[in-house]
């Protein structure tokens, strides 16, 4: 593997007045953000974190930490392994990116570098969330001279190989199955990883990417000699066990279901047969004043033919599936984020990356079948404090799952009848 030289850096933890930041050359100081204190909530101020992070932190338009942050940002600084049981728009990306970054920053690595090994890696089981991890990473190191790589699958593999051949890489995405073929052809090498986190962990276990898992785990440095970080939205048996084998002496830590994004939605049940679903969803869609919405179904075929009718019916809307391209989702997720596309038609595991904020509502064609994923499906409108509305359709195929979903949820659930106006037609 070749080396390349980094500038030598001091090896005992530097005074960060001492750091020569990029922040500093523009002359920002943390006088320039100023938050108030709040009883019972933690500031970033609060954290001790390196101006360069607080500067992206504020170029993020955060002030306060989420609770999953106040829980685990203290720990995590203090170098603690963590269990997290986490839902997505819990803000858990910038809970272990903030510290990583500040890890890095802190203890420098003197002396010359070598190529395709990470200081951190982070793997994540689809493509989009590890381009949403990415690109959250690339702005909170904006003001660092941070390295940030990532690696997925359905990408040019050769472009992916040559960024990491450029320079060096401090913090590395990766879906599993790209990451272990990087691995295997010599291109990464794992073994100076300080830092490791395992995000939406059920994910990796229902996709069946635990063998990669382990296999990427193995070629790290032993539990004790990382540091890791090991989050999911549910916490079965498996990922327990799991969770025993990788981390070392773990904090766990949990926020209450009602500190999630869905406490935000407003949640609406609508009996409907199936033969009435598409009008319904297409009278809604017209009637309802939204600025984003996503329509989720189980299957591949559904969300494709609900995409072209939708379309044909003068309502502009795109398919995202995993049949669809990798370089044509990411195309479209783009002209969903510029609302160019208002309505995306998504399955599950291609929704679970749709991070975009202003999605005002959620449609569930049908119900999930994975009935966890009624809780990320929900989670992609209320994100960040906004409010959104969620409209799941329970017809004759999918209505016995509601006692169910109740129990998970914790709450009754009303079934409403379909208003007649949204019959017509
Ligand atoms: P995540 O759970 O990581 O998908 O994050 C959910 C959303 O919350 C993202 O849009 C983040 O940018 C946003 N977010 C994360 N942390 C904070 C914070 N402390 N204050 C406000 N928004 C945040």
């Amino acid at each position: 593997m070749q080396s390349e030289h980094t500038p030598s850096a001091s090896q005992s933890k530097p005074k960060r007045s001492a750091r020569t930041a990029k922040s500093k050359q523009q002359n920002w100081t943390l006088d320039d953000f100023v938050v108030p204190e709040e009883e019972g909530k933690l500031r970033f101020h609060d954290l001790d974190l390196p101006d360069e992070v607080m500067q992206g932190v504020q170029a993020q338009g955060y002030q306060y930490c989420s609770p999953i942050q106040a829980l685990a940002l203290p720990e995590s600084l203090q170098g603690m392994d963590i269990t997290g049981k986490a839902q997505t728009g819990s803000g858990k990306t910038a809970a272990f990116l903030i510290s990583i970054i500040t890890d890095l920053l802190d203890y420098p690595i003197q002396g010359p570098r070598r190529l395709g090994t990470p200081r951190a890696l982070i793997v994540a089981p689809t493509r989009e969330l590890v381009m949403q991890i990415a690109s959250d990473a690339d702005q909170l190191t904006r003001f660092t001279d941070v390295q940030v790589r990532q690696l997925v699958g359905g990408m040019d593999f050769e472009v992916q190989q040559k960024q990491l051949q450029k320079t060096h890489v401090d913090i590395l995405v990766a879906t599993p199955g790209r990451l272990l073929d990087f691995c295997r052809r010599g291109h990464v090498n794992l073994r100076e990883t300080e830092v490791l986190v395992l995000d939406e962990a059920d994910r990796m276990l229902s996709m069946g990417f635990i063998p990669d898992v382990r296999a990427i785990v193995r070629q790290t440095p032993k539990k004790q000699d990382r540091q890791t970080l090991l989050f999911s939205a549910t916490f079965s048996e498996q990922i327990l066990r799991l969770a025993e084998q990788w981390t070392f002496e773990p904090v766990h830590i949990e926020i209450e279901p009602e500190n999630v994004a869905a406490d935000t939605v407003e949640q609406h049940f609508l009996s409907v047969s199936s033969f009435d679903k598409y009008r319904v969803l297409l009278n809604s869609l017209k009637a309802a004043n939204f600025e984003r919405a996503i329509v989720f179904a189980n299957r591949r075929h559904v969300t494709r033919e609900l995409a072209e009718r939708l379309q044909r019916d003068g309502v502009s809307s795109a398919l995202l599936s995993g049949e669809v391209a990798q370089q044509k989702r990411v195309k479209t997720l783009e002209r969903f984020r510029s609302g160019e596309t208002p309505v995306m038609v998504a399955t599950d595991v291609a929704g679970r990356g749709i991070h975009v904020d202003g999605v005002s509502h959620v449609y569930n064609y049908d119900l999930p079948e994975e009935l966890e994923d009624y809780v990320h499906r929900i989670g992609r409108t209320g994100r960040a404090g906004a409010s959104g509305v969620a409209i799941s359709f329970a017809s004759e195929d999918d209505a016995f799952l509601l006692p169910d979903l109740e129990q998970l949820l914790g709450k009754a659930i009303t079934c409403e009848p379909v208003p007649e106006e949204l019959l017509q037609g």
